[in-house]
């Protein structure tokens, strides 16, 4: 990892300004699910142990550059309050009085959370104005939101890219998803295995394209396989197809067979005459075939045991893992077994196993194998754009080792 970390710099009796991701899953005003705010604690008890002056921010949910009350990180200062011992209070703005109060109040070891950033469109707009002002709070800048990396605002990127902040590190969490992504990505144990599902091809066309020229092995399953079954020739029924990505599909295909990369797809499938509506519907009928034998009514839900094994076998004797997408309709547990196979194999697998936020880090939790992996991303779209080989603006703005 090149760049440097909270633990490389001075932090004693200075303001440290940290962006956070407790962009937390609510429901009327209570938190349902506390893991993004215990993932940020490394950083933050760190800096409080260190006698830092804490000042922290975040935007949660999606409240469009208004002052929208129902996404006020309030219960997450109470929340942080609570895991740290009393020693964070909340400020109800940003870069308004109440903020400035309680950030000049700090003293060593202390934290204050701001209000939501997203309550100001100049935080998505990057506004030069508004960086400046969220710089004033600190000597350092800490960013350990990885799941907004690949965004370009305020707070995530811009008041280093202005040159408001000199110092300007990683946290933890952070770290964490560029030393083992990124240690992946540049020098992976061979073999070297990608597992990609989930439902389209369009949103994972950069991971693959970027993977061939890395991975040993590529296993497709999930609802892009199926573009990639019918550029192969077969019918795949009503299986969710992207007509306008065949041509892509056979490219890579072809970049496969020049790269060495063994490239595989379904040899069988779960199929249903309709999508499960509701989507865990215990009622659905379901059947495997061979991918020569899907019928014109039938689509594809699942991959079917035979290719299960054959992921199995592949993922189990890897050396180094990293899985984005679903292998089928996992929310349904009837169409959730290849998926659940894929997870048992990183488990039982001695391999470095990374999974990819989003989607499938919600599958694996779901099926209980959360525990088993090396490392679950803590971003959806970053992770994707890292695998990509994409620059991350959160990443990139960070000082260089
Ligand atoms: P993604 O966000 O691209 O990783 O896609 C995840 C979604 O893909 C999940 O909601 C799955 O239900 C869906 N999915 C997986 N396999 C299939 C399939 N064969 N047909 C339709 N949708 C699928």
């Amino acid at each position: 990892m090149n760049k440097l970390t909270v633990k490389d710099v001075e932090v004693a009796g200075k303001k440290v300004l940290v962006r956070c991701d407790f962009n937390v899953p609510m429901k009327d005003g209570k938190i349902t699910d506390d893991n993004r705010i215990r993932a940020a604690l490394p950083t933050v008890s760190y800096l409080l142990e260190k006698g830092a002056k804490v000042v922290l921010c975040s935007h949660l949910g999606r409240p469009k550059g208004e002052f929208n009350m129902k996404y006020t990180l309030r219960p997450v200062a109470e929340r942080l309050n609570e895991l740290l011992d009393g020693k964070v209070t909340f400020a109800e703005d940003i870069i308004g009085d109440d903020a400035h109060a309680k950030v000049a109040a700090l003293k060593n070891g202390e934290a204050v959370l701001l209000e939501n950033l997203r309550f100001h469109k100049e935080e998505e707009k990057n506004d030069e104005g508004f960086c400046r002002q969220l710089a004033e709070y600190c000597e350092v800048y800490v960013n350990d939101a990885f799941g907004t990396a690949h965004r370009a605002h305020a707070s995530t990127a811009g008041v280093v890219q202005y040159g408001f902040v000199k110092i300007a590190v990683a946290g933890m969490l952070i770290a964490k998803e560029l030393e083992i992504i990124g240690g992946a990505l540049e020098s992976a144990n061979a073999p070297f295995v990608a597992v990609l599902g989930g439902a389209k091809v369009s949103d994972k066309i950069g991971v693959i394209g970027n993977l061939i020229g890395k991975v040993n092995t590529l296993l497709i399953g999930g609802g892009m396989a199926y573009t990639f079954l019918k550029a192969s020739g077969y019918n795949v029924g009503k299986s969710l197809v992207e007509e306008d990505k065949i041509e892509l599909a056979k490219e890579l295909m072809q970049k496969a067979k020049e790269n060495n990369v063994k490239l595989m797809l379904p040899v069988d499938a779960v199929v249903s005459k309709k999508f499960p509506d509701p989507i865990d519907d215990a009622n659905v009928e379901v059947k495997t075939v061979a991918v020569s034998e899907i019928a014109e009514d039938e689509m594809g839900l699942d991959i079917g045991e035979k290719t299960a094994a054959m992921f199995f076998d592949a993922v189990v004797n890897a050396n180094t893992v990293i899985w984005n997408g679903p292998m089928g309709v996992f929310e349904n547990p009837i169409l959730a077994k290849g998926t659940a196979r894929v997870a048992e194999a990183m488990k039982q697998s001695s391999a470095v196993t990374i999974v990819g936020g989003g989607d499938s880090a919600a599958a694996i939790e779901q099926l209980g194998y959360k525990e088993h992996v090396t490392h679950i991303s803590t971003g959806g779209g970053a992770s994707l754009e890292f695998m990509e080989g994409k620059i991350l603006p959160g990443v990139d703005c960070l000082n260089e080792r």
